[in-house]
């Protein structure tokens, strides 16, 4: 293609609003534009991305026997309430109210519609197997849409939704689309890693994410030196510390800290260290009052919370409760007389190692000095239990090995789900016995923006963009210097048309513009192979080829200039081959 005939509107200076280079460089590069918060148009150029993402995707999974289906962005409302998730999305949802008065929902995902389809079309466990998918449109109202593409409003998910009689059937298709999950981003030119993630009260290891590692990404992942475990922050589990040996603590004591209904407030009145302090948090779910307690150096995670409480989500309490329950001020919840009154305590495993801490007195302005695990709280019973509820933190122990740390970007998800949604919605077969059951169920998510975003975010530096080969919107830009000169030219439009023809992707920067123009906006667009036609080297029988990533570019003979390309194109594309590809 032409870059004179295409919209390819590149912005030198860098978008104010964007803060992180994946999102100004998009901007910059021409490839999308903001319409609204969250909502983004894409230009020809990163359209072009989106489909080359799209296109491997579809490879892959039709490789796998996946089908491709299209359901409808607009979806019933009452489905989402058959299955609970209108309230489980909450905010999130977003929905309209038609002329009918009938509400519907703009999908934010579709197991409620593809289990509806499977409820209506399978009867018997011979048509067991199937695995559905599409590519569409998602919509989530979300809270703080941001870093461009990677947090939109609106977005485009490859969605896939496998239905089984048995679980070994659950679990080959599982371990099918993990490894067309490796195939699809190593074609993608990503680095990747896999981690085990939450997979709500299911249980197990059901669920990984995808995730592209960079400081910049929102999502927090723990692993081990040698490879051997990794999981995002709500898996992540940490071993039980030692238990510090008994102090001689004197009974408890009630001190006055007025004012102090935070961490960093207790630390400085009673002058001590965040690690003293046993912190009390108080969650509602459902109807049910849950006590958490984690040390004051540590975060509790809501996720394992809830998994440790069989809850579906947790949320913090509201003021009332928390009076309710402690008859103090927020901010001075203790652990003491809790086991009784909350209908669940679940303590960190830190905190039950502690010798002594200091909490707080259940009474407005007051804290207690001398508190001891065990002694002024039971660590078991009941209602009370010693579990992992908090952020692992680097440096934390997982089965004897130190974790390390590191940000990341969620690109794809893989998740066991069981019959959740086909028992709510009747999606039963008939087994060999003639018995009715609900089907066992996978679901399997790309966000294909994000892989776009993500590429890029890894992929650049302070010139631009350098994008994978799979992905970049041409493979090849092929640049002519001296535009008024006719040879120049026609030399230009003779090898675009040769390399065109042997099956390379090529864009023709053909403007009538100065060549640092030319050469400034092909390293923001990032194609991986440039090759330019001047005057001086085509007096001298030669061109320049560069790779994105080169210093500099490498003289090539006239003659071999198109062999040397597709040389080079086809090293590029063999680095994203996966070995069995
Ligand atoms: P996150 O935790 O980042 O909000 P999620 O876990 O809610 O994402 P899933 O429901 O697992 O997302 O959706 C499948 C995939 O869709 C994600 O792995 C991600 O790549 C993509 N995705 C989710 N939300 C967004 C969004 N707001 N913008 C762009 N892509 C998204
Ligand atoms: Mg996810």
């Amino acid at each position: 293609m032409r870059y004179s005939q295409l919209l390819i509107p590149t912005v030198k200076e860098v978008p104010a609003e964007a803060e992180i280079a994946s999102h100004q460089l998009m901007i910059r590069a021409g490839f999308i534009r903001k319409l609204a918060s969250g909502t983004y148009t894409y230009l020809p150029l990163g359209l072009k991305m989106l489909n080359k993402v799209t296109a491997i995707i579809r490879q892959e999974m039709n490789a796998t026997g996946a089908q491709e289906i299209l359901m409808p962005i607009v979806q019933p409302m009452e489905l989402w309430e058959q299955t609970g998730r209108r309230t489980a999305y909450g905010e999130n949802l977003g929905w309209f109210t038609d002329r009918h008065g009938r509400q519907n929902v703009l999908s934010p995902t579709a197991e409620e519609i593809v289990t509806t389809l499977v409820a209506g079309e399978i009867r018997s466990y011979k048509q067991l197997p199937i695995n559905l998918y599409q590519i569409n449109t998602k919509f989530r109202d979300e809270f703080r849409p941001r870093f461009g593409v990677l947090r939109s409003r609106e977005f485009l998910m490859k969605d896939a939704y496998s239905f089984h009689a048995d679980l070994p059937s659950l679990e080959q298709t599982y371990r099918q689309m993990y490894e067309a999950y490796c195939r699809i981003f190593a074609r993608c030119g990503l680095p990747y890693v896999v981690v085990e993630a939450d997979s709500g009260p299911i249980g197990g290891s059901a669920s990984h994410e995808f995730m592209v590692p960079t400081d910049t990404g929102e999502d927090l992942l723990f692993y081990t030196a040698d490879g051997s475990y990794a999981a995002n922050v709500d898996r992540a589990e940490v071993d039980p510390p030692a238990k510090q040996p008994p102090a001689d603590s004197p009974a408890m004591q009630e001190v006055h800290t007025p004012n102090t209904g935070t961490i960093e407030a207790v630390c400085e009145f009673l002058r001590t260290r965040r690690e003293e302090l046993i912190k009390t948090l108080v969650f509602k779910a459902d109807e049910r009052i849950i006590v958490g307690l984690v040390r004051g150096d540590h975060e509790i995670n809501a996720a394992k919370l809830s998994r440790s409480a069989g809850a579906e989500s947790v949320d913090l309490a509201g003021e009332g409760d928390i009076m309710n329950l402690t008859g103090a001020a927020v901010g001075f919840a203790g652990p003491m007389g809790m086991a009784e009154k909350a209908d669940l305590m679940l303590i960190d495993h830190a905190v039950a190692a502690m010798a002594v801490g200091i909490a707080g007195a259940n009474k407005t302005d007051y804290h207690v000095r001398h508190v001891v695990p065990g002694r002024d709280f039971p660590l078991g019973g009941d209602r009370v239990a010693v579990t992992d509820i908090r952020n692992a933190i680097q440096g934390d122990v997982h089965a004897g090995k130190v974790l390390l740390s590191r940000r990341g970007i969620e690109v794809g998800h893989v998740f066991k789900l069981g019959t959740k949604y086909s028992e709510k919605l009747n999606a039963c077969f008939l087994d060999a016995n003639g018995q009715e059951r609900p089907c066992i169920m996978g679901c399997y998510g790309i966000g294909v923006n994000r892989v776009i975003a993500s590429a890029i975010e890894t992929g650049n530096d302070a010139n631009g963009c350098i994008l994978p080969i799979a992905i970049a919107p041409f493979e090849v830009e092929v640049l002519s210097i001296n535009a008024d000169n006719a040879q120049v030219t026609g030399m230009a439009e003779k090898l675009y048309a040769e390399l065109t023809h042997a099956g390379a992707d090529v864009l023709l920067d053909d403007r009538p513009v100065r060549a640092g123009v030319k050469f400034k906006d092909a390293d923001l667009l990032g194609i991986p192979l440039r090759l330019v036609v001047g005057e001086k080297a085509l007096a001298a029988g030669k061109t320049e080829l560069k790779r994105r990533t080169d210093e500099k570019p490498a003289m090539v003979g006239l003659d071999d200039a198109v062999a040397e390309t597709l040389k080079a194109l086809d090293q590029l594309r063999a680095a994203c081959r996966p070995e069995h590809a």
